[in-house]
């Protein structure tokens, strides 16, 4: 299980990281918006826990700024706000849970937990999205109907895509969860499986499926 903690105190963040790491949790931590974006741009998360007063910027945003790109990793708030209305505000923005500081770690514990474990019970086991229906059960893909034939890695890889609609992956976060270690992996073979994916599911040049971001990865549109 990952988890991405976004705070600026540097004691407090190492705190959290260190209680967390000893569960057994893998922990990266973030103190600015801007390494907080970089971050998830670059790996998928179970898990955000996120303060709002950051030096560059405002916690609640950088939420407004997710849930509009399609981020769905839960979002707990760690934040010294506890008025009312800002607990409201940042449920309302999308996020799925508020603590206020101070925080007894236990509790803390208790909410990543529940969050994980709600997360491992909405996942959805079929996933459609422009004529595409993947079963992630029975590992069986149709395009507007008919079955396609994929090997596992090209189910694999339409997967991530399909589980994040719209979202620009980063070549590094595709091959992270494709292949163990991306660093073993030739990047043309990304490539590779990607034009065969292409080749399987766009039906027309009009209509593109996929869109490469030059330098960056790959985008479901
Ligand atoms: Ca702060």
């Amino acid at each position: 299980m990952k988890v991405l903690i976004v705070e600026d105190q540097q004691r407090l963040a190492q705190l959290l990281k260190q209680g967390l790491t000893e569960r057994s949790y893998t922990v990266a931590c973030a103190r600015t918006c801007r390494e907080a974006r970089d971050a998830l741009c670059e790996t998928a998360y179970d898990l955000i826990i996120l303060d709002l007063g950051l030096p560059d910027g405002d916690g609640l945003d950088l939420l407004r700024e997710w849930r509009k790109s399609g981020f769905k990793e839960p979002v707990l708030i760690l934040s010294a706000r506890d008025a009312v209305q800002d607990r409201v505000k940042g449920l309302d923005l999308g996020a799925d849970d508020y603590l206020s500081k101070p925080f007894s770690f236990e509790e803390l514990l208790a909410r990543v937990r529940s969050q994980l474990r709600r997360q491992s019970e909405v996942k959805e086991t079929v996933l459609e999205y422009r004529g595409i229906k993947l079963d992630l059960l029975s590992h069986t893909a149709h395009l507007s109907g008919q079955p396609v034939e994929l090997t596992r890695r090209e189910f694999a890889l339409l997967e991530i895509f399909m589980q994040n609609p719209g979202r620009i992956l980063t070549r590094t976060l595709i091959s992270e969860k494709i292949w163990a270690s991306h660093y073993d992996v030739d990047t043309n073979l990304l490539d590779v499986y990607m034009s065969r994916l292409r080749a399987k599911l766009e039906k027309s040049q009009e209509k593109p499926l996929f869109k490469t971001v030059r330098g960056v990865g790959y985008q479901l549109l």
